[in-house]
């Protein structure tokens, strides 16, 4: 697949954006007006249903307002409605549903929140897409994103990578990210009132001066902990990393990997 990096468009098909939560497209949003700019088609879907609103619709109906500012129209966005934090108990049924997806698509270009412990389902969408690719013997150019993750610490980093020795990419910063950014949030309002605190302190600002961060995706080992110390479910979900490698080494023996 040929790709101008930084600020292409794919060739060859559209690229889609297998998202966990509806916001996680917030923090890839200056690539997906990138690709739109440049006259590529951009797909997206949601793994799961949502937690923190009055209902899915809520959700539903927040990403489907997101998108749509960002030039990105109804009919190209899938809702799955998976139980937020229950996707690792979906795992196989999500793994062929996306390979099925993805082979009606045809991406040149999959964009998913990166494998970093900040939130279970994040690290199962990036682990169902890193699948599903295989499985599905597609050509497509796989990239990820940073949401969250606890690298740091007690201190969560929002939008930033744990630091490691694969190349980041960057969309090119343009004027408008700011007001874009703040708009996105605007729309997604029922969220907004739970992370505009977390946000204002913890987002890594680089963007800002540097650009909207991506990268191809790694050849992850996701029966390791992304980064050492306490990961970000650990600490604020009680989630243990054992049932994220559990599930992976079930699934990867059923399937003789
Ligand atoms: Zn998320």
């Amino acid at each position: 697949m040929s790709h101008r990096e930084g600020t292409g468009t794919p060739a060859g098909g559209p690229a889609v954006m297998v998202l966990a939560h509806n916001d996680d497209e917030v923090f890839i949003n200056a690539r997906i007006r990138a690709l739109i700019r440049s006259g590529g088609e951009v797909q997206a879907v949601w793994l799961t249903a949502g937690l923190l609103a009055p209902s899915p619709d809520t959700r539903r109906e927040e990403s489907r307002a997101a998108m749509a500012y960002l030039g990105v129209p109804a009919e190209k966005l899938s809702f799955w409605d998976y139980p937020d934090l229950r996707t690792l108990g979906h795992l196989e049924e999500i793994v062929s549903r996306l390979a099925s997806y993805l082979s009606t698509a045809v991406p040149a270009e999959i964009y998913v929140p990166s494998f970093e412990g900040g939130h279970p389902d994040h690290d199962v969408a990036n682990f169902a897409v890193s699948q599903a690719v295989c499985r599905s013997t597609l050509a497509a150019q796989v990239y990820e994103f940073p949401v969250t993750n606890a690298c740091r610490g007690r201190v969560p980093v929002l939008g930033g990578f744990v630091p490691d020795s694969v190349p980041v990419l960057r969309t090119p910063r343009r004027p408008e990210d700011r007001r874009v950014w703040l708009r996105l949030w605007q729309l997604h309002r029922s969220q907004y009132r739970y992370l505009r605190i977390p946000l204002a302190l913890c987002l890594d600002r680089s963007r800002w001066r540097e650009g909207e961060p991506y990268r191809p995706l790694p050849r992850h080992n996701y029966l390791e902990r992304p980064h050492g110390g306490r990961l970000g479910y650990e600490r604020l979900l009680g989630f243990h990393f054992g049932r994220f490698r559990s599930a992976v080494r079930e699934y990867l023996e059923a399937h003789g990997a």
